[in-house]
């Protein structure tokens, strides 16, 4: 889902914990028509030609949006399995034997897959998912110890996540880091032309990020990414 094509689910390190999340934390997903990675299963950058064409076409998103996502919010609203999820998650953190914080990133991704189906989530959770941020690794590029932890665009979509989210409207993380979705400004964001992965609410919210400079460390033309 990193807009950018920066971590939060698109790479594999992320698919790979949203694949085995509820295993892990003591549910079994085996026979849910839907698991929870199929949520984010069009960005895996390792998916074999024919699904990527499957992933692009309109017939796709449709049924993510209105099957998939739907399917896996009425799932983690049922008996509130997603604060229950976050628990079980939440007690598994530790600093111990965990120098990758592993354990307490899979937090932050179970926290991204309960906002990008739309769930309900608790305001102690949100709580605790921001005070993990500052916790988390966050590199510009996978380092020589492996590639874990945030990369700074899904990082400011985790962000602008934690500060936006309104329960029961799916967040896709592909929205501009400012926070802005397009149900709020009513029309498609900006894309920016080099990379076109970026999005902007207006050309204000364009300027701002190209003023930081935050943009351009992840900006590049797909042929090179
Ligand atoms: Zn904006
Ligand atoms: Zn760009």
């Amino acid at each position: 889902m990193g807009r950018w094509g920066s971590r939060l689910f698109k790479c594999d390190e992320d698919l790979d914990m949203a694949f085995s999340m509820a295993t892990e934390l003591g549910v079994s997903d085996r026979y849910w028509k839907h698991s929870m990675s199929a949520m984010v299963h069009q960005s895996d950058i390792l998916a074999p030609p024919e699904a990527k064409a499957r992933y692009q076409t309109p017939e796709y998103a449709v049924e993510l949006a209105d099957v998939i996502i739907p399917y896996i919010r009425d799932k983690l609203d049922t008996d509130d399995l997603g604060d229950r999820l976050f628990a079980a998650s939440k007690a598994q953190e530790t600093d111990e034997d965990d120098p990758r914080q592993e354990t307490k990133y899979r937090t932050i991704i179970l926290g991204a897959l309960i906002m990008r189906a739309g769930a309900k989530i608790k305001n102690e959770d949100l709580e605790h998912l921001r005070a993990l941020m500052p916790q988390i690794n966050c590199s510009l590029r996978r380092s020589m110890s492996g590639d874990h932890g945030f990369r700074p665009p899904g990082r400011a979509q985790f962000l602008a996540a934690l500060d936006h989210y309104v329960p029961g409207v799916p967040r896709s993380f592909l929205e501009p880091s400012c926070g802005r979705i397009e149900a709020d400004i009513g029309h498609r964001h900006l894309i920016c032309m080099r990379c076109r992965v970026a999005t902007y609410c207006d050309e204000e919210c364009q300027h701002a990020e190209v003023e930081s400079r935050e943009h351009q460390k992840v900006c590049m033309c797909p042929e090179r990414r």
